[in-house]
């Protein structure tokens, strides 16, 4: 008989790969159609890091690898820390899995029990809540909006917080806002977790190197809470390899140790190619790095002209990561063919049809009067997709 598990079936598709796909059919048809709904990097992943892929090949690094990853990964992954966050970790507080997804999942598995309580602040990124239910934990989710620049304020997350909760989700630079935590924001969140030592911040860091505001924060760096920090991060943004699957997470000893069992039954260490490759993208210096960032703030501040001159697009000013995420209740009740517009998913599907844009709707974070673009691909697409988008919301009356 054909029954998945009651697991599985209460799991939602991801939306953000659902619109890729969908945008993939429509192109395998003929047609032209601009991709702003996954989120990827563009770009090639570096040379230097490719050559270091192909001598492990020669080398033979082809037998299993150690579950956590190799010594010489979690060492450049301190290394990292400490050069690029002032953050001191030892090699076995370091946990390489099959990228930041992964290494979320992992965490989540392991720090949570049936019915414990996750806060996780909207617009959260698609997989924090169904990651949340794997795990069998309760997320509560606080709403924020584009007056709030989409962060929690202290009082809402004091107002979050019960005898349940175990985690506290922290995305900065956040998917799908582009908004970042000041130091000084950060620092009022570290003092309430502080007063609750049963809370840990899961802090996802993967746009870290997207930032156009300075220097990245990391809420680890409060002693007051620092045992109690997990930072994810991996190699997937900030060295455009996101096909390589590379995500690691650095946290107390006991949650890595936890990690590792899990990891050792579930998938074994991560791939031995892949794992090289990451050493010598987390040992450089971080010039392809600045190269992206570059382009990046070009096209973001691009797309934020671009848009604020649409009618009924609301902006924030995203201060990192890539995507733009306009509210867009304005349409709602607008027509188009005798079609009405109800929310952000009929829109979605509406800029794919008539102005063959992808997007992914706000309902796929929580947020469901917004839409999210992401601005990682060519400056001639993003303009065209300006135009494109312009012109199809003329059309709705
Ligand atoms: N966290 C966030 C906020 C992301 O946007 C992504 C990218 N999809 C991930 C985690 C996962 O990254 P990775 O490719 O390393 O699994
Ligand atoms: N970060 C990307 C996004 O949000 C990747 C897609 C995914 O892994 O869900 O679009």
């Amino acid at each position: 008989m054909e029954k998945v598990s009651a697991r599985i079936n209460a799991l939602e598709e991801s939306q953000t790969i659902a619109m890729s796909q969908k945008s993939r059919e429509l192109a395998s048809q003929g047609i032209d159609v601009i991709n702003l709904s996954v989120g990827e990097p563009d770009f090639f992943t570096p040379d230097f890091v490719k050559a270091a892929a192909k001598k492990a090949i020669d080398e033979n690094y082809s037998f299993y690898t150690p579950v956590p990853g190799y010594k010489e990964l979690q060492e450049a992954i301190c290394g990292k820390l400490k050069r690029e966050n002032n953050l001191d970790f030892t090699p076995d507080q370091i946990v390489v899995s099959g990228g930041a997804k992964h290494s979320l999942s992992n965490v989540l598995m392991c720090v949570v029990d049936k019915g414990d309580e996750v806060i996780v602040p909207a617009p959260y990124w698609v997989s924090y809540v169904e990651l949340v239910k794997l795990a069998e934990g309760k997320s509560i989710v606080i709403e924020t909006g584009i007056d709030s620049d989409f962060k929690i304020t202290p009082k809402q997350l004091e107002a979050a917080i019960t005898p349940k909760t175990r985690v506290l989700m922290l995305c900065s630079p956040s998917n799908p806002s582009g908004s970042i935590y000041t130091h000084n924001e950060l620092k009022a969140i570290a003092d309430i977790v502080a007063k609750h030592p049963n809370i840990l911040v899961l802090s996802d860091e993967i746009y870290e190197h997207i930032n156009f505001t300075g220097k990245h924060e990391s809420i680890a760096q409060f002693e007051n809470i620092r045992e109690r920090v997990i930072i994810i991060n991996g190699v997937s943004k900030g060295y455009a390899m996101t096909g390589w699957r590379i995500g690691f997470s650095a946290s107390a000893k006991w949650i890595a140790k936890a990690c590792n069992k899990l990891q050792g039954q579930q998938t074994s260490g991560v791939c031995s190619i892949a794992q090289k490759a990451a050493v010598a993208a987390f040992n450089s210096d971080g010039s392809t790095v600045k190269e992206m960032q570059v382009a990046f703030k070009r096209r973001r501040d691009f797309m934020v002209d671009a848009f604020s001159k649409i009618k009924g697009f609301r902006l924030n000013m995203p201060g990192g990561a890539f995507y733009i995420y306009p509210e867009i209740s304005y349409f709602f009740g607008k027509q188009y063919n005798g079609q009405t517009i109800k929310n952000a998913d009929d829109f979605a599907m509406f800029l794919l049809n008539v102005a063959h844009v992808a997007a992914v709707p706000g309902s796929a974070f929580g947020t469901p009067n917004y839409i999210r673009f992401s601005y990682a691909t060519a400056d001639e697409k993003l303009k065209q997709a300006a135009e494109r988008i312009a012109k199809a919301v003329e059309q709705l009356k």
